[in-house]
């Protein structure tokens, strides 16, 4: 099947003639909330707009998306606009199929929307695009494997393989991936998914009633071992679903974004050496490195926009 919005990556942009080629639109849709980007080829942002919506209100989302866009890509044509949405995607259509908290959201046909732009429009998945971020304006670059991962309230991997976005129809990103045992459930009505012990809500759960800090950030920075143990869990817990795509895709590099930031060297290298040691049998798989992005954690999706710009050209 023909699928021009996840041609194959190219390794250096090359900017076309004329001043509207020289900058990426990017667009992030969140229930409640439109951000928008203008950012030059590096990622850098030049414009930013930002609106809100009623979550239940399918009339406001035109409005808000109008009133993010416009200040962004109103006086200037970017080279596309990328989309990067929350919930279930058609990214082929250009359509939000659904999003939870968010019923104003189903079926929205976001592609259609912004074609008063006049340039192309790409949509997908957040979780997953924020792997096209990192592939051109993070620790990504260069390569054609390797993983990008949501940590904290929300949990999602995007997984660049052979230079190209795996974005399956019908695939996820990964939250829901069967990990635990089937004493947890998980908001989605399953059991045992890696978003249930895997979060920054798990974190909470687990040290409810303990007196250790309800954060990561805190519990690196308490002196109580129980605190430590906690950490380890976590680690552990993230390691997981990492795991399985080691197992299944190999992609060698993992970057974390969210709050495992906030775990410090110890959770990195703790996750890195159960990747580790769970690849070591292969003479020829790349020794799996975990690095944290540095990137601020808010522009990620919308990095991930502009460079499915990129990689659509
Ligand atoms: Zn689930």
């Amino acid at each position: 099947m023909s699928r021009p919005h996840r041609a194959a990556l190219r390794l250096v942009p090359e900017p076309a003639p004329g001043p509207q080629a020289r900058t990426l639109g990017a667009v992030e849709l969140l229930p409640g909330l439109v951000r928008a980007s203008l950012m030059e080829l590096s990622g850098a942002v030049l414009r930013r707009g930002e609106a809100v919506f009623a979550p239940a209100d399918p009339a406001g989302v035109d409005a808000a998306l109008l009133a993010a866009c416009a200040p962004c890509f109103g006086a200037e044509r970017p080279l596309g606009i990328g989309v990067a949405a929350a919930g279930l995607v058609d990214a082929d259509a250009g359509v939000i199929i659904e999003v939870n908290d968010a019923p104003a959201l189903r079926g929205y046909p976001v592609r259609e929307r912004l074609a008063r732009f006049g340039v192309p429009v790409h949509v997908e998945h957040r979780a997953r695009l924020q792997v096209l971020g990192d592939r051109w304006f993070g620790p990504g670059r260069g390569r054609s494997d390797f993983a990008s991962v949501s940590t904290g309230e929300v949990l999602g991997v995007g997984i660049l393989l052979g230079g190209e976005l795996l974005a399956p129809p019908g695939g996820r990103s990964g939250a829901h991936m069967t990990v635990a045992g089937r004493d947890r459930v998980c908001t989605c009505g399953a059991r045992g998914c890696w978003k249930t012990v895997a979060t920054t809500r798990w974190l909470r759960e687990r040290v409810a009633g303990s007196g250790l800090p309800a954060t990561l950030a805190g519990l690196v920075a308490s002196a109580d071992p129980q605190a430590a143990a906690v950490v380890d869990e976590y680690a552990e817990n993230l390691a997981l679903g990492l795991l399985n795509i080691q197992q299944l895709f190999a992609p060698g590099l993992f970057v974390l974004h969210g709050e495992a930031r906030d775990g410090g060297g110890g959770f990195r290298e703790r996750v890195q050496r159960r990747l580790r040691a769970a690849s070591a049998w292969s003479p020829t798989a790349e020794p799996p490195v975990v690095v944290v992005s540095s990137t601020v954690v808010d522009d990620i999706a919308l990095l991930g926009g502009a460079g499915l710009v990129l990689s659509a050209r």
